[in-house]
């Protein structure tokens, strides 16, 4: 039986199976609080003059992210603003929206909300009726995921962001790298670490401060720090190699603790051996839009062209 009690002698909140310990709220929020602050640290994620915006989707994990940073980053000059994008998916994404607006005020964060339809001028909603229109066979998951990758970039551009916060824990990443290894994506596992190999052209370095912390801890933090939890799952998702990979390593971490943090520390050390090819990859421009592309026509640029829309409709728009 594991003891009930955290070691300052306090009734514990929460079990860490993979350590053994038994923790209080305070000693369990602090041992999470200091995991995030000795990433920052060691991996150099932050330099004091940083602008660095935090993708703030209302998530708990964006939530425990923004929570965590302006905690940590108090003492120093870094500055945190979020932005929120508005996908535009009617009865789900609202309620995410106004979570954001609420955790935003109450760290007194600067807070920044765009929607695909202000700024690419349809909605996820219209793009998916789009897509199926023009029988593209393509998932809305998948243009959701360009469309909010390149809009997170031009906005980090425009409002003038050194570096990109995003709340990806430690199950993303170990599902991350083994769906990589499934797929053989050898490219795609040595661009996988705690921060970006190399800062290229156009591209606003992106940082993941959470990587070290598991799924579960985040949920009991932001639980515990009040905020309110935002479950619904967007009804575009359709990650079917995601969720068998989530099962499979959800059943291994239960009868063997420790197996996602083993398969993220496995991942920096061969990140590490990658590094040199990986920085040798040469990454060119998108002969359509100009944007930093390893391909001679971006994605962003090829599902408009599915969707039969030009270029304009999108791109020269984020350029004003
Ligand atoms: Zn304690
Ligand atoms: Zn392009």
């Amino acid at each position: 039986m594991p003891s009930t009690l955290c070691k300052c002698g306090k009734e514990a909140f929460y079990f860490r199976r993979q350590s053994g310990e038994a923790l209080c709220r305070r000693c369990f929020a602090r041992s999470i609080e200091r995991t995030v602050h000795r990433t920052v640290k060691r991996e150099k994620l932050f330099t004091p003059d940083d602008r660095v915006m935090i993708a703030l989707s209302g998530g708990k994990d964006s939530v425990a992210l923004a929570h965590i940073l302006s905690k940590i980053e108090k003492p120093y000059r870094t500055k945190l603003f979020a932005l929120t994008i508005d996908e535009g998916v009617s009865g789900y994404r609202e309620e995410g929206i106004s979570i954001t607006r609420g955790v935003a005020e109450a760290l007194g964060m600067e807070h920044h909300i765009v929607t695909f339809k202000e700024e690419y001028g349809h909605s996820l909603e219209e793009v998916y009726a789009l897509s199926r229109e023009h029988g593209t066979g393509l998932l809305g998951c998948t243009f959701c995921g360009i469309m909010r990758r390149r809009l997170l970039n031009d906005m980090a551009i425009r409002l003038g962001a050194t570096k990109v916060a995003t709340g990806h824990n430690l199950d993303d990443e170990a599902q991350t790298f083994l769906i990589n290894i499934l797929r053989g994506d050898v490219a795609r596992l040595g661009r996988a670490g705690v921060q970006p190999v190399k800062v290229r052209e156009g591209f606003v370095p992106r940082v993941k401060p959470l990587r070290y912390i598991p799924e579960k801890e985040i949920a009991a933090y932001v639980y515990m720090k009040g905020y309110p939890l935002y479950e619904r799952e967007c009804p575009y998702v359709r990650d079917s190699v995601r969720d068998e990979v989530r099962d499979i390593l959800n059943g291994i971490e239960e009868r063997h603790p420790g197996t996602k943090h083993a398969i993220v520390n496995g991942s920096d050390k061969l990140m590490e051996a990658l590094k040199p090819s990986t920085e040798a990859a040469t990454v060119g421009t998108c002969s359509r839009c100009g944007s930093p592309s390893s391909r001679g026509v971006c994605r962003m640029c090829e599902v408009l062209d599915m969707l039969g829309l030009g270029s304009n409709t999108f791109i020269n728009h984020l350029a004003e």
